[in-house]
């Protein structure tokens, strides 16, 4: 959940659920290093990475990344991992149908058993993958819409729309009453 400091320094603890391969840690990398690795066949991230924002407000929002390495293969394990997370980017493959109906499946299990304040984000990632896409970006706004969340088309390869990713969340973490 949230936990500022004050009214102008957010915290957040964020986590990423989706199938293996649908670009998570490469997202983490892109927004966090700038940076795109071609050849990692399979995660790449560390398992925890930090990165402050500032938003036109000037609030600040310290996200704190949880990524796996790999754990995502272990479904009983992600109650674990996404206790306390005020925000969860559930992430999909453009390219693929199968990512897509996973990230329905995540869905359904945070509205069950997340905390019920968290903030979701839907984001269909590899979209300039565009000659390949499977999932028509209709699907991904219509299941967003569906659930409350937001709905973003990224690409950690050209680092296309990464950075809205996050500043999108950021605008909609709920800000402490004073
Ligand atoms: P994770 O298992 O969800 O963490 O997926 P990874 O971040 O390890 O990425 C899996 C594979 O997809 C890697 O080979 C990446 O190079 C590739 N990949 C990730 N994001 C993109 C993207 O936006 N576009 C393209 N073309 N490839 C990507
Ligand atoms: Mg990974």
């Amino acid at each position: 959940n949230a936990a500022p400091a004050d009214a102008k320094n957010l915290r957040v603890k964020l986590v990423l659920l989706g199938d293996s391969g649908v670009g998570k840690s490469c997202i983490v990398l892109q927004f966090v290093r700038g940076q795109f690795d071609a050849t990692s066949k399979v995660t790449v991230g560390a398992s925890f990475l930090s990165q402050t924002i500032t938003l036109q407000d000037s609030t600040t929002v310290k996200f704190e990344i949880w990524d796996t390495a790999g754990q995502e293969r272990y479904s009983a394990l992600a109650p674990l991992y996404y206790r306390g997370a005020g925000v969860a980017v559930i992430v999909y493959d453009i390219t693929s149908p199968e990512s897509f109906k996973k990230a329905q499946y995540w869905v359904k299990e945070l509205q069950k058993h997340g905390s019920p304040d968290i903030v979701m984000a839907l984001v269909g990632n590899k979209a300039d993958l565009h000659e390949k896409r499977e999932v028509p970006t209709e699907d991904g706004i219509e299941l967003a819409e569906k659930n409350g969340m937001f709905f973003i088309e990224t690409s950690a390869k050209t680092a296309d729309n990464i950075n809205e990713l996050f500043e999108e969340i950021g605008k909609r973490l709920p800000r402490p009453s004073q």
